[in-house]
């Protein structure tokens, strides 16, 4: 410790730069123990005085860059010098996702006990594709996965218990979840039309290969079928933004009749634009009847399911192949947490499975044995399962429940506060923490009240389109957020507009 060449103050700058012939580790263990104290006490101000903060920025394109080097320094930087830029530089551009005035998008789940079990996760540092690369990493995860099964109350068959045929896995995103499912069936289906035909070759079948989704379901649907290089097909949603049994059943017929072959449906439960619900107990027994694997995408609204008041929006889960929801939205786990189960592991580790010697281990054929690459795309992957040991347990399922509650409760109090107030219209049943609505009258009026509200920047929105109509999205977001802020948000929105409809219009 004590190798100051120079001689000069360890705690000065010079301290840093005569000690580089030691090698690049600029911060040793101890340093590690104050910064990283520091570095909480930042975290907790952070948080806990965000509500302080402009919740959107005020930032134009390209603001950034000027404000650092346009390079990497040649010689080590000063930590205090990197954490006062922190204010200076990024603070000024950050949204802040976690102030209770950001209303926009979905939730992001953010608690502290996630961001403690991260500090672990980046520690440990293990890479977990094999059992046998961290045998903890890859165990927590499946038990995991299965208290949040039960938690769900999912059937049994998506669970791995001792020696299930099912199981769960985290994917770093719903999108991410999606793309292997679509994966997975097609190499299911492709398999079964070739033993049944042996000279039919993939790619025969691939160009006649469609799967499907609501008009309502998110874009990352589309992607995976983009990049899954199949037909995507949208299936027109009802009245209330579902998919119906009727309207997919003629889509089936159709493309049968065109000697196209129907392999997979996304079902959305809680839909990004209005959270809405696909009809899963009319869909399911469609797609078990036609041999097509049912996905379920219920990002968003997933972690209500564990609410037995809720749960029944999941009815007709037994019907699917794979279902998916993202603890990282709403169920106080950090990004990135998406939980994926499957019914059938094999339907996984057919599609993807390769094994390279280097990856190889001597455990190969015991049944206790998981080896997640097998059921994701990348090779990588993190200790992400601490994130939820940890919140699980420092919430118990009761503390989750009556944070999902209480979410709920303050979107109904939004919902009743546009509904006492004439000019406006709630535009689709409010089910969780999401409220559409808008001014009765033009797309162009609303589109002008969004502008306002954004501009001002006390709160934060983002609109979407239902059918022809331009809708604002009111979303329950912080885990801070309170009676009084959404009184607030709604004040503010009254008023906005009031200047709007005053103003002369053409
Ligand atoms: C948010 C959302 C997604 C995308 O989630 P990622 O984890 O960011 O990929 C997909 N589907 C629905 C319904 C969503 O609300």
């Amino acid at each position: 410790m004590s190798q100051t060449g120079g001689g000069g103050d360890k705690r000065s700058g010079t301290w840093h730069r005569c000690c580089l012939w030691r090698g690049p580790a600029t911060m040793d263990s101890a340093e590690f123990r104050r910064r990283g104290k520091e570095m909480v006490d930042f975290v907790a101000d952070y948080l806990e005085g965000i509500e302080g903060r402009q919740v959107y920025p005020d930032v134009e394109p390209g603001y950034l860059r000027p404000l650092i080097p346009t390079t990497a320094p040649e010689e080590p930087d000063m930590f205090e010098d990197i954490i006062s830029d922190v204010e200076k530089i990024i603070m000024p551009g950050v949204t802040h996702w976690h102030s209770p005035f950001f209303f926009a998008y979905f939730p992001s789940a953010n608690s502290y006990p996630a961001l403690l079990a991260d500090i672990l996760c980046g520690a440990i540092g293990c890479i977990g594709f094999s059992w046998a690369a961290s045998p903890a990493c890859t165990e927590l995860e499946t038990v995991m996965m299965d208290w949040l099964g039960k938690m769900l109350k999912l059937p049994e068959a998506f669970l791995a218990g001792q020696v299930g045929e099912g199981g769960g896995v985290i994917q770093g995103s719903a999108s991410e979840a999606t793309l292997v499912a679509l994966l997975a069936a097609r190499t299911k289906v492709t398999r079964r039309l070739q033993a049944a035909s042996p000279g039919l070759t993939q790619g025969a079948i691939m160009e006649k290969l469609v799967a499907y989704s609501s008009d309502q379901a998110h874009s990352s649907v589309e992607r995976a079928g983009l990049i899954g290089g199949v037909k995507l097909k949208a299936i027109p949603s009802d009245g209330k933004f579902a998919m119906r049994a009727s309207a997919l059943q003629e889509a089936l017929e159709r493309d049968k009749a065109e000697g196209l072959i129907p392999f997979f449906v996304v079902a959305t439960l809680g839909t990004t634009s209005c959270c809405s619900f696909d009809n899963l107990l009319e869909v399911g027994p469609i797609c078990n009847k036609e041999d097509m694997w049912l996905h379920i995408d219920a990002a968003y609204a997933g972690s209500s399911f564990i609410c037995p008041e809720f749960r029944h929006l999941l009815n007709g889960v037994e019907f699917a192949d794979s279902f998916n929801f993202n603890p990282h939205k709403w169920l106080l786990v950090n990004f990135d947490c998406s939980a994926m189960w499957v019914k059938k592991r094999t339907d996984l580790i057919g599609a993807f499975k390769l094994d390279p010697l280097y990856l190889k281990h001597n455990h190969q054929d015991s049944g206790l044995i998981t080896d997640y690459r097998h059921w994701q795309l990348p090779l990588g992957r993190r200790f992400r399962s601490l994130k939820m040991w940890f919140v699980f347990r420092m919430y118990g399922v009761k503390g989750l429940q009556a944070y999902i509650r209480k979410h709920v409760r303050l979107a109904h109090e939004f919902e009743r506060l546009v509904q006492q107030d004439p000019r406006f219209e709630i535009c689709t049943e409010v089910t969780l923490g999401l409220v559409c609505f808008r001014l009765k009258g033009s797309n162009r009026l609303n589109e002008e009240l969004l502008e306002r509200i954004n501009s001002a920047k006390k709160i934060h929105l983002v609109p979407c389109h239902l059918r022809d109509k331009f809708v604002l999205r009111f979303a329950i977001c912080a885990r801070t957020v309170e009676s009084a802020h959404v009184q607030l948000a709604w004040k503010h929105v009254a008023q906005l507009a009031t200047s709007l409809l005053a103003t002369p219009r053409d």
